[in-house]
């Protein structure tokens, strides 16, 4: 930071080194089991997006003692053969995560292939099972970036019950299931879309909130003169501007009024990859009884 700035740097590290410990922890019970946990990831053609992404996975499993391959499969894949590659998977005890990579070619459609995965093996927590269990508060497997944004504003210290937090971004993945743990913890929670912004809402929305959730993927959309004092600003945006990485807010402007604030990249990124292994080991947990 720059900038002089009274707020804290909520850098991503320290908490997934913390986790990813327990992880290898738990990992290690298991293999005294003879139970050697592995995820797989499917990559259909190649997305060069994708690499530094899946080569982070890659490392980070290997780091904690998790088996990971990446099945390649021809982009002309029909159909029908990716499901049954899908369902060989889904009955194959020796696999306990599944992961489809995104973005898929045109005539894949991402929501069939996604749900078909067996939910107990649905690391990223994207099947409507794992999806209505977080709807219900029941257990089940999570996304991981929203999980990744609750632990980070959880190791701030701060009591989120009864807090304003403004969640901007509605997607599947990100936005709304975020909203859905923050709810949980008994926050009170708005939600901001396009639609806010259209009706020019989206300051108000920010102004008010003691927790801003930035998911929206638009380069440092969200003001630095928008932020709460003392404010927690969680920055999930992934952003490339002119070869540089830039979150959805405007770090600087930002970091001097907020409490806390995630860089990126650094913040929320290294959390998310984190609890994929640790979401991995619950997978295993949950699949095998009598552990
Ligand atoms: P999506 O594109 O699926 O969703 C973006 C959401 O932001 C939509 O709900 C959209 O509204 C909303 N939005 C877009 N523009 C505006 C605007 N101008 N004002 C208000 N809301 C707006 O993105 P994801 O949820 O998948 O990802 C969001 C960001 O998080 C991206 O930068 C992505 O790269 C990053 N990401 C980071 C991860 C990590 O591990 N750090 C993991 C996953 C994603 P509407 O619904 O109306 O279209």
């Amino acid at each position: 930071m720059t900038q002089e700035t009274n707020s804290k740097l909520l850098k991503g590290k320290p908490l997934a080194d913390q986790i990813l410990l327990e992880t290898s922890q738990q990992l290690e019970r298991l293999k005294e089991k003879g139970i050697y946990p592995c995820l797989i990831t499917i990559e259909v053609g190649s997305d060069p997006a994708s690499r530094y992404y899946l080569e982070n996975q890659r490392r980070t499993a290997e780091r904690v003692g998790i088996k990971y391959e990446s099945r390649q499969l021809p982009d002309n894949i029909a159909r029908e053969e990716m499901l049954e590659v899908i369902d060989d998977i889904n009955q194959d005890p020796g696999i306990h995560g599944l992961i489809i990579n995104l973005p898929l070619p045109e005539h894949l459609k991402a929501s069939e292939m996604q749900w078909n995965i067996n939910s107990l093996k649905d690391v990223e927590g994207v099947t409507p099972q794992n999806l209505g269990k977080m709807v219900l508060g029941t257990e089940g497997l999570k996304p991981c970036t929203a999980l990744a944004i609750v632990e980070l504003i959880k190791s701030t210290g701060v009591d989120i019950k009864g807090k304003e937090v403004t969640v901007i971004g509605r997607s599947s993945i990100v936005g709304k299931p975020v909203s859905l743990l923050l709810l949980a913890e008994n926050s009170t929670v708005t939600i901001c879309h396009s639609f806010t912004s259209k009706a020019g809402l989206l300051e108000a929305h920010v102004k008010k909130a003691d927790i801003l959730v930035a998911a929206l993927g638009v380069p440092e959309f969200v003001k630095g003169a928008w932020i709460k004092d003392n404010a927690i600003v969680i920055d999930a945006g992934i952003n490339s501007v002119d070869g540089k990485m830039v979150g959805d807010v405007e770090f600087e402007a930002a970091a001097a009024r907020a409490g806390f604030i995630t860089p990126v990249p650094g913040g929320v990124g290294p959390v998310t990859t984190a609890l994929l292994m640790k979401n991995t080991v619950d997978a295993v947990y949950m699949q095998l009884s009598n552990i």
